[in-house]
This record gives structure tokens, C-alpha cells and sequence, in this order.
């Protein structure tokens, strides 16, 4: 077989679409497994949408996923620079090449310089969509000869290159998801392959960059799917041999409509600034169109390249589950030793004003044990500050919480608890005997001990494991709830 190469081709829109991370994945994937080459090329041909930093901007959300690619645009030092021998890899810096491929198609005559205005072309496509057919190029300028068309050239005419689709041709390809797929060129249009402003169409670039970087499998979004068979059309006009195609399921919302940035988050961005893993994020993804056999539903990356198979992919859309999603994040949460989540969760911490940046760099033993104590329920990373905001406030009791300190045994259960604390020296023995050596004084027990205890330093009915709590809030902060507790009772 021919080595397996394969690329993933976004356009630096500005952001990067969580739909495209899946395909960028599951290229990855492809490539992983076959031992092969996995590129990474950037189409900006469409001028018109220039977004500054968006290359830095898509370089960073790879990198922060982990599918790192060796070969094509990569950022080095903070600067955007390409590695590998089929370069350059952005396209406005090929003009060259897509230059002589026209020049190609236009000599062989598969190719045409058509001179329409857009208000032609619109009128055209008003009286089309009036009779009922599907809007199209109505083939005007396909008879002109070369000498009238350089003619008008000279005169200063504005111009674009089309390609001569074959009349009633069927084009039949093999998709590996999809299977044989059959079009008739009578039922497509002699798409536009230069624009007036001197850069290819996608359609042009896409099909010489592919050709000329050696990929071998062509793995995208099926919203292509009705662009390959004018990038068919040209493999065979040029003579290039035809790569293997697959088209992957469209990530849907919902509603089964195409996730778009108008319902909410759909950047990597994004869900990164939520307090996603990148681990989460892969494995999810991952989900949304293939299943594995066993309905197993955790992967890491290196687990996932082996067992990840395109047969095992659908041909219909995957929905974007949030719910899925933040399951499976929280079992990465979950498993994250402490001192890692401490540096993750920083950020949001200090973003909320729970702690400063000082108290961060000088309490780490302690941010690492708060971590350690809050992370089983967290979903996010950002889940942190709810997770752990009775460790940070003491909020007044309300409801139950209230009522369950109004017990009769209560009274006697706080005042022993502070003096507790306040007589003995305050260590790993005190804490972890604290509660049992109130209830050998006491008599009280069970419940009627444990939760009292946790509403009279936590305000809540439930929270952090309390021998934790304990150590995090230390002696101080303990004895100074405890009274605060008992102010609220009246006493
Ligand atoms: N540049 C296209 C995009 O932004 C890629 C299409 C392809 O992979 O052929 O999605």
C-alpha cells in the first residue's frame, strides 16, 4: 500500500470549530495507526476573511489537544513557521502552483476564461430559481475561443478561469464510509477554479496541494462531499492518480442541526476557558460518529489510535452531547493527581477572588489538598470554585440546614468541639480523633454528630469530606465558625 499521508486543512477563520478538532482527530488517528504522515496545511485563499493571529490561534488549539503533527505549519518560539519537504504549506504562498495548473487546464481546453458580471450571473440565477431549476453557471462563456477571450484579456476585461465539465459523464468514486458514491456532471457546475482577484477557489487549490503533498486518504467533513466530484473531475484532467476519499459525519446539536457559533460554544477555545481537559475533549469527541464495539466509552489518546476503526464510523450526523461531554471530563477530573489540578485551577480561583496570586505560590500544600478533597465531583475545571466554596465562605444556614441546628444535643456538641480544638495542640491526631473523641465525651453520634458539624462549618447540608475540611480551614478559621455558629443561635 502507498504510504498512508493524510492532512487536516482548516481555514484560519479565527477560531477553531470543535467539528474541525474531531476531523483533525480522527486523521490523526488514521495516520497513528498506518505508521504514516499527518500534515497539517492552512487554505486562506478566500482573502476576504483574513483574521489576524488566526494561525497562531488554530496552531495553539492542536497543540493544547495533543495531536501534534510533524510535518507542515507549526509554531516555534511563539513564531509560525513550516517543516517538511512539500512546502510551503499555506496557500496564498503556492500562487504559483495554482497558476500553472490553470495554465494546464486552460491549454488542454478543460479549462475557460468566462467574462460574466455578477449581475448577469444573478440575473441567470433569478430566472433559474423562477423556472423551478437548480442555480447554475449557464455555460455563456464556454464557446469563446482563446483568441477572443485574450482579446478581451488585453482590452482589460475583469475575468475568472472555470473548468469545462464534460457533458452527461457520470463520476463514480468509492467513499470508505459512504461506499460507491455515482454523480452525473449534468448535475454540476463549471465551477469557478481562478477568481478574479488572482487567487484559486478552494476547489483548485485543494486538489494541487493534495496531489502535490502526497496524501494518500482524504479525510473531511461530509458538508465536502458534494465538492469532490469537480476535485475528481480535476485528478483526472491533470493526470494526478485519485486518493482514497472519506467523508465524517457532521457534529449536530441537538435539534440535529449543524453546530453553529450563533447556539452557543463551538470553539475549542472555549470549552479550553470552561475547564475542559484536553483529554475530556479527544475522548468525547471521539464518540460523536464512531462507537467503539464493546460500547466502551473511555479512551485516552494512545487507546484510542488503537482501537479507533473508520468501519466503525456512521454515515449519519453525531449529535453533540453536554451532558456526555462533561461526564467524561469529570472522570479525567476525577483521576488527575491533586498537585496537576492545583495549577489547573488556579486560574479560576484567583478569577473569582477565592484566592490571590501570593496566597497560590505560598499555600501549594494546602491548594494541592483542596483539590485532592473537591475533585471527585467536578465536571470542569472551573467547578472548582462552587466545589470548594465552603472551604472559602461561611454562608448563614437556611432551611434544613437550619433546622438541623436546632437539634437539643447541638448546644453541647460545639461548645465541646471548641474547646477541642482550642486545648489541644492542632495536628494530624487532633483532626482525624476530633469527632470520635467528641463522641466518646458526649455520647453523641451518627448523624446527629456528623451533620451538625458540617452545617456549623460549612453552612451546608453537604460538602467536602469533613477530617479534609478540617485540615483545610485549621484551627483559627474551625474555632472562629464554630462561634460564628453559635452567635447565630442566639447563644
Ligand atoms: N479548508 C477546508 C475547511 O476549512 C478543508 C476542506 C478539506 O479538508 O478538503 O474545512
Amino acid at each position: 500500500m502507498k504510504r498512508v499521508r493524510v492532512r487536516f486543512a482548516p481555514s484560519p477563520t479565527g477560531y477553531m470549530h470543535i467539528g474541525g478538532l474531531r476531523t483533525a482527530l480522527y486523521n490523526y488517528l488514521f495516520a497513528k495507526q498506518h505508521g504514516g504522515d499527518y500534515l497539517l496545511r492552512i487554505e486562506d485563499t478566500d482573502q476576504t476573511r483574513f483574521v489576524e493571529g488566526a494561525i497562531e490561534n488554530l496552531l495553539e488549539a492542536l497543540d493544547w489537544s495533543g495531536l501534534h503533527h510533524n510535518e507542515g505549519v507549526v509554531c516555534k518560539d511563539g513564531e509560525v513557521t513550516e517543516v517538511g519537504d512539500c512546502g510551503p504549506y499555506i496557500q496564498s504562498k503556492r500562487l504559483g502552483s495554482y497558476h500553472k495548473a490553470v495554465d494546464k487546464l486552460l491549454e488542454q481546453g478543460d479549462a475557460y476564461h468566462c467574462f460574466c458580471t455578477k449581475e448577469r450571473l444573478d440575473e441567470v440565477r433569478e430566472e433559474q430559481r423562477i423556472k423551478g431549476n437548480i442555480p447554475r453557471y449557464d455555460g455563456f462563456c464556454r464557446g469563446l475561443t482563446k483568441e477572443e477571450a485574450q482579446a478581451r484579456i488585453d482590452a482589460g476585461e475583469k475575468y475568472v478561469v472555470r473548468m469545462k465539465l464534460p457533458h452527461n459523464e457520470d463520476i463514480v468514486f468509492e467513499d470508505l464510509i459512504r461506499g460507491k458514491i455515482t454523480i452525473n456532471t449534468a448535475d454540476m457546475d463549471d465551477q469557478v477554479l481562478l477568481k478574479s482577484d488572482g487567487f484559486p477557489t478552494y476547489h483548485l487549490a485543494v486538489v494541487v496541494d493534495d496531489e502535490s503533498m502526497g496524501i494518500s486518504h482524504i479525510i473531511r467533513g461530509e458538508e465536502w462531499l458534494p465538492s469532490t466530484p469537480k476535485h475528481i473531475c480535476l485528478y483526472r484532467m491533470m493526470g494526478y492518480p485519485e486518493p482514497t476519499y472519506v467523508h465524517l459525519p457532521t457534529v449536530l446539536n441537538k435539534d440535529r442541526k449543524k453546530l453553529s457559533k450563533r447556539q452557543g460554544d463551538v470553539a475549542v477555545e472555549d470549552f479550553r476557558a470552561k475547564g475542559y481537559l484536553p483529554e475530556g475533549i479527544i475522548n468525547y469527541l471521539a464518540l460523536i460518529g464512531w462507537s467503539p464495539e464493546d460500547n466502551r466509552e473511555l479512551f485516552t489518546l494512545e487507546e484510542l489510535v488503537e482501537h479507533f476503526t473508520l468501519d466503525r464510523v456512521s454515515k449519519t450526523g453525531g449529535i453533540f452531547d453536554l451532558d456526555k461531554l462533561n461526564w467524561v471530563n469529570q472522570q479525567y477530573i476525577k483521576v488527575k493527581p491533586g498537585e496537576e489540578l492545583a495549577e489547573l485551577c488556579a486560574p479560576y480561583l484567583l478569577e473569582a477572588e477565592l484566592m490571590t496570586a501570593e496566597e497560590i505560590s505560598q499555600r501549594h500544600d494546602w491548594l494541592v489538598l483542596l483539590l485532592d478533597t473537591v475533585k471527585e465531583g467536578m465536571q470542569t475545571l472551573a467547578d472548582v470554585v462552587d466545589r470548594s466554596m465552603a472551604v472559602f465562605t461561611h454562608p448563614i444556614p437556611e432551611g434544613e440546614a437550619m433546622e438541623m441546628l436546632q437539634g437539643e444535643q447541638v448546644p453541647l456538641l460545639l461548645d465541646t468541639l471548641i474547646t477541642k480544638v482550642e486545648e489541644a495542640e492542632f495536628n494530624e491526631e487532633l483532626v482525624t480523633g476530633l469527632l470520635k473523641s467528641v463522641q466518646k465525651e458526649t455520647g453523641i453520634k451518627g448523624k446527629n454528630l456528623f451533620m451538625p458539624t458540617r452545617i456549623a462549618l460549612t453552612g451546608q447540608l453537604h460538602g467536602p469530606d469533613l477530617t479534609n475540611l478540617l485540615r483545610l480551614l485549621g484551627n483559627e478559621e474551625i474555632i472562629k465558625r464554630l462561634k460564628d455558629t453559635n452567635k447565630i443561635l442566639g447563644r
